[in-house]
């Protein structure tokens, strides 16, 4: 099982669903025993879900949109 900081390392490809199937259950089986993990892992969920809608809501144009996603240290997984 992952450690805090292997599970930390995995904290975007996870979200980003870029992880294959066995990471992504060793990541969940130590969120479900980690609470400080945990907690990160929703907060940082959040977050990226929340610039995600407000650059897709927003009528932008495609180049500024990539540029505050990239900011926030992504790109959008359509
Ligand atoms: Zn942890």
């Amino acid at each position: 099982m992952y450690n805090c900081s292997e599970c930390m390392e995995r904290l975007y490809p996870f979200l980003d669903r870029e992880l294959d199937s066995t990471e992504r259950d060793e990541v969940r089986q130590h969120l479900d025993r980690c609470r400080g993990c945990s907690v990160r892992f929703r907060f940082e969920g959040n977050v990226l879900r929340y610039v995600g809608e407000i650059a897709r809501s927003t009528h932008c144009p495609p180049e500024a949109r990539k540029r505050i996603l990239r900011a926030c240290g992504r790109l959008a997984a359509d």
